[in-house]
């Protein structure tokens, strides 16, 4: 359990209690209801502990703002309860609670709203879109223009993410070759997401960087959502992986240290990754790395709808986001550890077929090594798994310094890595800009005017979805794509 510094717990001690009591909270990841203390401060902070705590500094599970929330009120299986929508990091998450009593939860929202809305406009952190949050991303040099699908011949199906497709595409004035993603304007209403596509969007804008996939345009039509990225045609690494079953330590840190400079680079805008894993890891036609899919929270669109059960990957997640604590940059670094275990030693580094199993390993069991690896790739494993947050590597002040730092990298001139003056250790066989021979036939053989017009739309969604994305459109003016 996670302790506060003692000023923080010097502000928390002097500031006054606005309400406390016990709750119910469903688990973020794992939707089952846990018994829990908590207690709001007057300042809007608002902590959750397992039990009423001695002293409200230490052993707290979640810590956050109850500043520039949006809170509903609900019922849970006919208990009352509500859901308090506040942003951790450069996110939207969304937190239950149950009470046994309507009162109760009237008093709980009550405050909330209070004490959140108390908070000036210029402290109000609660929209991605709004200058103060996302001015790293917004560069006034972009441009508008008009920019449709019509623009574009759509070649092949690349592949299906959870929102959308991703078609391999050739623009018709300048003959470019582009990946497009196609996302359902619907789906996004439907599932909530519209913050975390436009995140999306403002994270994919500005981002320029050698290891993370750049984006050329971004448009809609009435009812999708169209970003036209860069084409990374050496395929997904778990393909490669799959075919050699292991990579040497050498190809592994090479990999490994390409990612480490891209979650650098996000986490020095304060982006999460989250969703780490070899299937969004791509080489590109020299073979250097891309990360793809960033600045979309995935994990509380991976549930069914009415269980507990989580059905997404669920063998990337760090303990402290199964245990549902507060939790931060540092999971990305767990992620890490998983996907260089995957490649150092063939398979995942906790495996269980039930998911519940799963999550009793990855929380308790310590992870187990092959014979055969080295002393600094052991090292740095169990340094990147430690299931402690505050212990792991990474996960001290120095962040990505404390990684790049240990001895497995040492052989890394991180500042050729970065300027791809270190020879890729493997090289994909492309014929040409169009070849799609590293991508899964299951999609490459669809028709791609049928796969886009697959998804129709609900007319009683019509109006909705097209005021709901204004500002959307986006042009690369430099088009600096790398
Ligand atoms: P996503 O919706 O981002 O998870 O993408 C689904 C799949 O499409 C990925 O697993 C990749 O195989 C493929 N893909 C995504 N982005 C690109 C890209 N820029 N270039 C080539 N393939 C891509």
């Amino acid at each position: 359990m996670a302790s506060l510094n003692g000023k923080q717990i010097a502000n928390l001690k002097m500031e006054k209690i606005a309400k406390e009591g016990k709750v119910l909270k469903r688990g973020e990841h794992i939707h089952t209801w846990r018994p829990r203390y908590f207690i709001l401060f007057e300042d809007g902070t608002l902590v959750g502990y397992k039990t009423k705590p001695a002293n409200p500094g230490a052993d707290f599970l979640n810590i956050f703002s109850v500043k520039g929330s949006q809170i509903t009120k609900k019922n849970f299986s006919g208990k009352p309860g509500f859901t308090l929508r506040c942003l951790q990091i450069d996110a939207y998450v969304d937190r239950n609670f149950q009470l046994e009593e309507d009162s109760d939860r009237d008093e709980w929202c009550m405050q909330i709203e209070r004490i959140g809305s108390k908070v000036s406009a210029q402290a109000r952190i609660a929209d991605t879109t709004n200058p103060d949050d996302m001015s790293q991303f917004t560069d006034p040099s972009k441009t508008k223009s008009k920019i449709t699908l019509e623009d574009f011949e759509l070649l092949k199906v690349l592949g299906k993410g959870t929102f959308g497709t991703v078609m391999l595409s050739k623009e018709k004035s300048s003959g470019e070759i582009f990946a497009i993603k196609v996302i359902s304007k619907e789906m996004i209403i439907e599932k909530d997401e519209i913050k975390h596509t436009l995140t999306e969007n403002k994270v994919l804008q500005q981002t320029k960087h050698p290891f993370l996939t750049g984006l050329k345009y971004s448009f809609q039509t009435k009812d999708k959502l169209c970003f036209v990225m860069e084409y990374v045609n050496g395929g997904e690494l778990f393909f490669h992986l799959s075919r050699e079953r292991r990579f040497s330590e050498d190809r592994s840190r090479f990999y490994s240290g390409e990612i480490t400079l891209g979650l650098e680079y996000l986490h020095s805008h304060k982006i999460i990754y989250r969703d780490l894993k070899l299937e969004n890891l791509l080489l590109d036609q020299e073979g250097h790395i891309k990360l793809t899919d960033f600045g979309l929270c995935k994990q509380d669109i991976a549930y069914g709808d009415t269980t507990s059960t989580f059905c997404g990957t669920p063998e990337y997640l760090a303990p402290e986001v199964i245990e549902d604590d507060s939790y931060g940059l540092c999971v990305d670094w767990w992620s890490l550890g998983v996907v260089l275990y995957e490649m150092i030693c063939g398979r995942l580094p906790f495996y269980h077929q039930d998911h519940d199993l799963l999550f009793e390993v990855i929380l308790t069991k310590p992870v187990r090594f092959p014979h055969d690896i080295s002393g600094k790739a052991m090292s740095v494993l169990e340094g990147l798994l430690r299931k402690d947050p505050s212990q792991r590597l990474g996960g001290g002040k120095d962040g990505p310094a404390e990684v790049k730092s240990h001895p497995f990298f040492a052989s890394i001139d991180w500042e050729k890595l970065f300027n791809k003056e270190i020879d890729p250790p493997f090289k994909p066989k492309i014929k040409s800009v169009t070849d799609v021979s590293y991508f899964d036939t299951e999609f490459t053989s669809e028709n791609p005017q049928k796969t886009l017009a697959a998804a129709p739309v609900s007319t009683s969604m019509g109006n909705k979805m097209e005021n709901t994305f204004p500002d959307f459109t986006f042009v690369d003016k430099d088009s600096q794509l790398k």
